[in-house]
């Protein structure tokens, strides 16, 4: 399974060229679903991320970019949507062996990524800017400029999908992009690159750099020639993050974690949400940042759903990405270890672990990070299992009895990134909706597609800034004023 090429040495991409790091370094890709290495891989110094920087900057001084017409960049990206589809079996497979999700994940998020190349292709000849009014005599107008060199810092759990997201919306716009993928699931920014540049994107303008975090990413979000950073990842590393960036006055989008609730009512069509609430959390074995990995389910609808639940936890099939079970293994025997010991905590806390928690039983490879779909039920709103992101799959269960209740529980939490609402009355789902204090709120479903036209982004410590939609070209796009007087 673990990929015939294995032994070759994947090179950074650097300035439209495939090149080793500047000390030799290389990085062991592991299959989490064998525990065996996927691919070797250069590692970027602080010197590979100078000389990216460097390179992204000479392009976007350069005729060959920064003097593209909108409409040539857009059929740029149009193209790079269409290769990406070309090559989505390759891809998927890639994806599901470097990060461990089950083969049709990977087959929608290679998808998702096309979609935001094709998306944003839309809008490049489309970043308008306004004529403001100041009466007789003046001509005064707008101009949304590309921000810059943007940098990007992404997490391991959705490489294609994030990578996608960042690059298509900083290209569009007429930025350079430095991305630095997660040490853990580099593989498929890499492909990224790669596609971007034969389909006739000029060098240095999508640079790929997989590197450690104190090393590469540190020396990206510290550097003084990037103009903007986007930052996807942990409220620990985004606040370092975020104060290297301040230090040079970059401004940063902040896409951080969260703790989201669903919420259920009585009265929603139980074997519907089952569906949801299930997917929302065990999809990539709970490893989303928009997880709902809080239920709150009002109390006199609590047997009837916790028992479908269950029912449907016992009958999911976990096992190595690749042969598409419904749940495959953790990224890392440490992000293992670490949903295990919350399990532990959960039960030390008095809560009942009622599905799951341990290694599943079966033929999986013996060094796979494999945990079983996981409920706790009878979860105080203060428990450490209700409060921190596990980012695994477990589900933690709390109740309530009224809208009020359940509103003030949902936004009991330092995040806000995503919450789902289920119920078939329309003035209890608005009134929550309304009250909830979260960048997104679902009713009677939880995601849509990939939301890629869907501003996304964090309420509180989830972050600032949007990614996705019209709203992320914000970041990626500066406003010149220009006034002009004239006759007598
Ligand atoms: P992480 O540890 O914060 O890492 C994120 C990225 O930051 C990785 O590329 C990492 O590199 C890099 N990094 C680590 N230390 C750094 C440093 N000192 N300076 C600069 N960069 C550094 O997060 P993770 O464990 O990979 O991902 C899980 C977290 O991401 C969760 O909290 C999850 O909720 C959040 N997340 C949020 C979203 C969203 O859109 N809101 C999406 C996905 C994930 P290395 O790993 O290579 O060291
Ligand atoms: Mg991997």
């Amino acid at each position: 399974m673990a990929g015939s090429a294995s032994a070759t040495l994947e090179g950074l991409i650097i300035d439209g060229a495939r090149t080793a790091a500047s000390d030799g370094g290389v990085l062991d890709v592991l299959n989490p679903s064998t525990g065996e290495r996927l691919a070797r891989v250069a590692k970027a110094t602080a010197a590979d991320v100078n000389r990216a920087v460097a390179g992204a900057r000479a392009a976007l001084e350069s005729a060959a970019w920064g003097g593209m017409a909108p409409a040539e960049r857009a059929r740029i990206l149009y193209r790079i949507a269409q290769r990406i589809r070309e090559r989505a079996d390759e891809l998927a497979l890639l994806e599901s062996q470097d990060n461990g999700k089950p083969l049709r994940q990977a087959r929608a998020d290679v998808q998702v990524a096309a979609r935001y190349f094709e998306f944003y292709a839309g809008v490049a000849d489309k970043i308008m800017g306004h004529t403001i009014p100041l009466g007789p005599g003046f001509l005064d107008f707008t101009v949304r400029e590309p921000i810059g060199v943007s940098a990007q810092i992404i997490p391991w759990n959705y490489p294609i999908q994030i990578g996608g997201r960042g690059a298509a919306a900083a290209l569009t716009a007429g930025c350079a992009v430095v991305l630095k993928p997660a040490e853990d699931a580099p593989m498929t920014a890499l492909r990224l690159g790669e596609i971007a540049l034969d389909c006739g994107l000029p060098s240095g303008v999508f640079n790929v750099i997989p590197g450690d975090g104190p090393e590469a990413g540190q020396a990206l979000a510290s550097h003084p020639d990037i103009n903007q950073l986007t930052f996807t990842g942990s409220i620990e590393v985004g606040i370092l993050v975020a104060k290297m960036a301040a230090e040079n006055i970059v401004p940063v989008v902040m896409e951080l974690g969260g703790k989201s609730p669903n919420v259920v009512f009585a009265d929603a069509d139980l074997d519907a949400t089952v569906k949801g609430v299930a997917t929302a959390i065990f999809q990539n074995a709970g490893q989303t940042c928009s997880a709902g990995s809080r239920l709150l389910v009002e109390r006199k609808a609590h047997d009837a759903l916790v028992e479908r639940l269950v029912a449907h936890v016992k009958a999911m099939r976990v096992g190595p990405g690749p042969d598409d079970p419904d749940m495959g293994p953790i990224i890392s025997r440490k992000q293992l270890d670490t949903v295990q010991r919350y399990v532990d905590i959960g039960r030390q806390e008095g809560a009942e672990v009622i599905a799951g928690g341990r290694r599943p039983q079966g033929t999986m490879p013996a060094g796979g990070f494999y945990i079983e779909p996981t409920l706790i039920d009878r979860v105080g709103p203060d428990m450490r299992i209700a409060q921190e992101e596990i980012f695994g799959p477990v589900l933690s269960i709390l109740t309530f009895d009224d809208v009020e209740e359940a509103a003030a529980l949902a936004n009991r939490s330092q995040y806000g990134l995503v919450a789902g609402i289920w119920t078939r009355d329309i003035n209890k789902a608005l009134t929550l909706a309304s009250r909830i204090k979260t960048g997104q709120i679902y009713v009677n479903t939880y995601g849509a597609g990939g939301g890629v036209e869907l501003p996304f982004g964090g309420y509180k410590k989830s972050g600032y800034g949007r990614e996705k939609g019209l709203e992320a070209l914000a970041s990626y796009t500066q406003v010149k004023n220009v006034c002009v007087r004239f006759g007598a």
